[in-house]
């Protein structure tokens, strides 16, 4: 039996707390995108970072209306709640802050009408991987925040969109903000286990389309797109056709990512432990997604298409051309190798 989504006349209102973070200005914009009333939790203070202040002024500049407050304080979180008449929360809290969420659970509980609740997930399905410390004591939490949310009955939706895409440094938590390697590749293993990539713009679309979407109430909903399912080999192979060279391959052992995991040098050696549970282990899909409490996105949304990780790295491969092109207007470029014609629109990152 196909179920489909009720079509819905009135718009939710939205309130995305760590909007201004990596993930979260994805989801923002998205839920600007999908016109719905879009408020953004900022912590006081934020806008004396410069980046966060130009990244608040462009989502104000969209429509979104900026609130203070810390998600932790739950009697605040419950007076904002209340008064904006809030639908859905979408927590996109950075790794470090995920038992932040505890004041926020407790203020949706209070409340009562909230619709539905995305806590900070974005990665993958942390009931399934297992990745070795300090990585599991992350997934220990953010285990501890589903255990919340269900016993206190509160309706969720948890997003496990897999790796965003990029070129996956085991030492970088936002990795789409590098370009891939120009010098040497660092592959992890024997570079044949896959991982999928989405791209950041993805992960806010759809996300933005299951938060009231039925059919994900109370579900994990995983972004598995086959277009994007990819090896380190295969990723390598890619950058080189698009910078028109190839590089050398240096290999990361599994050792190598446990040392560094061991180090336990925060957030690298987090990011270590996750390299090895994707790319040694095959976290990504070593597990079936066929219970009721799991949902695929591409099964859900058959006419969205994702972008796919040949565009997105077309993106990267302008991105260097523009590079080169400013460190050319200042007298120091380096040799462009990157093909000319490239024709790119919408950003992956
Ligand atoms: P960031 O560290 O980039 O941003 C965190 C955001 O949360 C910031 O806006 C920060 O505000 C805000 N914040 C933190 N604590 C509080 C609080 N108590 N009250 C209100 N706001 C708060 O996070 P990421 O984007 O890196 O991580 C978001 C999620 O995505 C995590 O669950 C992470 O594990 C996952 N992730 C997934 C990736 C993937 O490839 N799939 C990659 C990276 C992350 P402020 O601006 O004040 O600092």
């Amino acid at each position: 039996m196909t179920v489909s989504a009720a079509p819905s006349t009135v718009k939710s209102r939205v309130l995305i707390a760590g909007a201004t973070g990596f993930i979260g200005q994805f989801v923002a914009k998205a839920s600007l995108d999908s016109g719905r009333p879009t408020y953004v939790l900022v912590r006081p203070g934020a806008a004396a970072s410069p980046s966060k202040a130009e990244v608040l002024k462009s989502l104000h500049d969209k429509g979104a209306i900026i609130l203070q407050g810390l998600v932790s304080d739950r009697e605040n979180m419950e007076k904002l709640l209340k008064v904006h008449e809030i639908d859905i929360v979408i927590s996109a809290l950075g790794g470090e802050n995920v038992l932040d969420q505890l004041g926020l659970i407790e203020a949706i509980k209070a409340v009562g009408t909230i619709k539905r609740f995305l806590p900070s997930e974005f990665g993958h399905d942390v009931t399934r991987a297992d990745p070795v410390e300090p990585g599991l004591h992350m997934y220990k939490e953010k285990r501890e925040i589903r255990r919340f949310v269900e016993e206190y009955g509160v309706p969720y939706t948890y997003i496990c969109c897999n790796s965003i895409a990029s070129w996956p440094y085991y030492d970088n938590k936002h990795p789409a903000d590098a370009l891939p390697p120009l010098d040497h590749f660092k592959i992890y293993g024997d570079g044949t286990v896959k991982a999928y990539f989405v791209a950041g713009t993805d992960i806010g679309k759809f996300t933005m389309k299951t938060v009231d979407d039925a059919r994900t109430l109370n579900k994990s909903v995983h972004f598995r797109p086959p277009s994007n399912f990819y090896n380190m080999n295969e990723l390598a192979s890619l950058w080189e056709k698009k910078i028109g060279r190839t590089l050398p391959r240096v290999t990361v052992t599994e050792n190598d990512l446990l040392a560094i995991a061991a180090d336990n040098i925060i957030p690298d050696s987090i990011v270590a432990a996750f390299t090895h549970d994707i790319f040694i282990k095959g976290c990504q899909f070593n597990f079936s997604i066929s219970s009721p409490e799991d949902v695929d996105v591409g099964t859900l949304y058959p006419g969205e298409s994702f972008r796919t990780l040949d565009e997105c790295f077309n993106d990267f491969a302008l991105k260097l051309k523009d590079n080169n092109k400013d460190a050319g207007s200042h007298g120091n470029a380096t040799p462009n190798h990157v093909v000319e014609s490239l024709a790119i629109s919408a950003s992956c990152v």
